[in-house]
């Protein structure tokens, strides 16, 4: 099952309460991360890939990475050709893993935007209002440039919706938030088939 959001849309805290809940929680962004990390082959790839300029303290400077393929569609590929298999190998790792009574869950920031949303035969989105976004973003420590700008480059609301089988709308508290977490828990994940994609 896939879980999507726009950036602070409260993905990650659904994420959560499902995970406290019991299911087998799993972040696409950590998989990516964790594909390149220190001491990875993933790590020497990229280095050989984008050179020593992308490293700090010994660590890859995500910031500079990040740089390197904005606006430049070369880099991002090789950078996709290292991270992708990685993360796919990770996830069928996963999966495999799973026995028949449990549920897991992919947490995928960007599902609208790639496409992916074919592989999951259950895709749950988290909408607020974009006022509670930006607030929560604040807090977090973003800046309402930076806020914007993210949000500027991710699918709208309509995309996702196009894309999902069910909307969790988060704009009450935290826990009215976990109350409806519970309620899809017990009344609306049991009813579906092959549930760990
Ligand atoms: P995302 O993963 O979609 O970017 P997060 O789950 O990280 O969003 O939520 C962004 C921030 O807002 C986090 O600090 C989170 O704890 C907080 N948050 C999420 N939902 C609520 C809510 N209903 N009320 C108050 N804070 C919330």
């Amino acid at each position: 099952m896939g879980l999507t959001g726009g950036i602070g849309s409260g993905k990650s805290l659904v994420g959560e309460y499902f995970a406290q809940l019991g299911a087998q929680v799993i972040d696409a962004d950590d998989l990516a991360r964790r594909a390149i990390e220190r001491g990875s082959d993933g790590f020497d790839e990229v280095v050989a890939a984008f050179g020593d300029s992308i490293l700090k303290n010994g660590d890859i400077d995500r910031r500079v990475l990040a740089e390197k393929i904005f606006d430049n569609e070369e880099n991002k590929l090789i950078l996709e050709s290292i991270i992708h298999p990685r993360v796919r190998a990770e996830f069928a790792l996963a999966a495999n893993s799973l026995s028949d009574d449990e549920i897991m869950i992919y947490e995928i920031p960007l599902l609208a935007e790639t496409g992916a949303e074919n592989q999951f035969d259950y895709v749950i989105t988290v909408e607020s209002l974009i006022g509670n976004r930006f607030e929560r973003l604040k807090v977090r420590g973003m800046a309402r440039r930076d806020a914007e700008a993210r949000i500027a480059v991710q699918a709208s609301p309509e995309d996702r919706r196009a894309i999902s089988d069910l909307i969790i709308e988060n704009n009450g508290t935290p826990e009215e938030l976990l109350n409806e977490v519970e309620r899809i828990w017990t009344e609306v994940l049991p009813r579906i088939a092959g549930k760990k994609r």
